[in-house]
């Protein structure tokens, strides 16, 4: 049956313009009652009183409220690029999708009954490549064609009251894909993340199985091959973001056990990562084999052509996590192709800087002396940062402005001048220019 799937999966994908008439064909076709474990067919509705028929007004009410949420994404050339990635991956199901990028600094994408689908803004600055950004679009692709939520949905109703069955119904159809418990976790305080970080919450308590889990990955491998992306691209994401969560400034964080941290209801350890590489072998009839990093190298850089215009911003976006550790994580692996230096180099230096200014308040426990010990040394690592940024043409232009201001915090205050002169010579027609003239003159007043 699931290799069924696949086969009428590629079909519609050969015959191009034909597919949407072959969804329709296939619609009309499929057995109206169709249980939970089945796969959906193109163009498939539910069937009117059933359950799935529920979920569907529900996921339709939240896609309502994420046309018009504030966090949504509008820039014409990104959506069409994820949306583009979606339609190859979906093949006969794209007519079925309406995508939704959302600015949300997490590693999140959901597929909900209904055909709504958001892709978030962090995750799209986590793939290194398209084919990344396209597993787990193949991933979420697989729930969405197995119904996983549906037979979720029907498991938790057995056993729980319906009113904590309904309460969970919402998160279900905006299920948080990758990181909803990273959300609830990681963000105590971000307030415009609120909202996700209650759904994050729900959705913990709401959980697709493990073998919904190893079943998605799989057939989003076979998604990707009909594609033509490189199906070890997902061993390569999961990969980096393990690395992340030893990364993170949390303690509790990096010492949670992974399953139950980063990824919420998407279990993962080490083996999923096996579990890619064998189906990669089983798929390709060759001995398993690793994702070549080397090789991904042409890919990073025309997926970089694409998110270059919106990298400053998510990045900033990331810094608002206040995990200066996994931002910093995230952009050493960005510049180790060499490329975006000035850019990504300013970066290094915001996280530095923030570091610095919250170290008081992330880190309680420690002595004072300890804290001002940290503080210097981040202030000093911000300074390294904005001076290796300049040396690059694309470094933002705000670059030497910040640098006089670490510099002043340092005590620094000739080379403070120096900078904020520099920002002011670079950029004479910058809206602060004047306050910037008046911090000089106030500095070389001060004996
Ligand atoms: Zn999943």
């Amino acid at each position: 049956m699931k290799k069924r799937a696949c086969h009428r999966y590629a079909l519609a994908l050969l015959t191009g313009p034909l597919s949407a008439l072959i969804s329709l064909t296939l619609a009309v076709a499929a057995p109206a009652n169709t249980t939970a474990t089945d796969e959906r067919q193109p163009g498939q509705k539910p069937e009117i009183g059933s359950l799935e028929q529920g979920m569907w007004e529900t996921a339709d009410k939240v896609e309502r409220a994420a046309k018009t949420s504030g966090e949504r994404d509008y820039d014409p050339a990104l959506n069409h690029f994820v949306r583009s990635v979606t339609d190859k991956v979906s093949g006969p199901y794209a007519p079925d999708l309406h995508v939704y990028v959302m600015d949300r600094p997490f590693l999140n994408a959901s597929m909900a009954p209904n055909g709504y689908t958001e892709v978030w803004t962090g995750l799209l600055l986590r793939a290194e490549t398209e084919d990344e950004l396209a597993f787990v679009l193949g991933h979420e692709l697989t729930h969405f064609v197995h119904n996983h939520s549906v037979e979720s949905y029907r498991a938790i109703k057995t056993r729980s009251d319906a009113a904590a069955a309904a309460s969970v119904l919402l998160a279900i159809v905006a299920s948080p894909a990758v990181s909803g418990v990273q959300a609830q976790k990681f963000v105590p305080y971000a307030n415009n993340l609120i909202n996700i970080v209650y759904l994050g919450a729900i959705a913990s308590y709401f959980s697709f199985s493990r073998d919904n889990e190893t079943e998605a990955d799989r057939f989003s491998q076979s998604y990707l091959r009909s594609a033509d992306y490189n199906d070890l691209a997902g061993a390569h994401l999961w990969r980096t973001l393990l690395d992340e969560t030893q990364a993170s400034d949390i303690k509790r964080v990096r010492e949670s056990p992974t399953r139950s941290n980063v990824f919420g209801s998407h279990p993962l350890e080490a083996e999923r990562i096996t579990a890619i590489e064998a189906e990669h072998a089983r798929l390709t009839g060759t001995k398993p084999a690793a994702y070549e990093d080397a090789a991904a190298k042409p890919a990073r850089a025309a997926y970089r052509d694409k998110v270059r215009p919106y990298l400053g911003a998510w990045l900033k976006d990331d810094l608002r996590r206040q995990d200066y550790g996994q931002t910093l994580f995230t952009i050493k692996r960005l510049k180790r192709d060499g490329i975006d230096a000035g850019l990504l180099n300013f970066y290094a230096g915001e996280a530095y800087r923030l570091k610095a200014r919250d170290a008081r308040e992330k880190d309680s426990d420690a002595r004072t002396a300890e804290i001002d010990k940290a503080r210097q040394q981040a202030l000093n690592d911000a300074v390294s940062a904005y001076n290796a940024a300049l040396e690059s043409p694309d470094a933002p232009k705000e670059t030497s402005r910040q640098l006089g201001d670490v510099y002043r915090r340092l005590g620094r205050k000739a080379d403070a001048i120096s900078a904020w002169k520099a920002y002011i010579a670079a950029n004479p027609g910058a809206a602060d220019a004047w306050m910037i003239e008046d911090q000089i003159t106030a500095a070389e007043k001060e004996a």
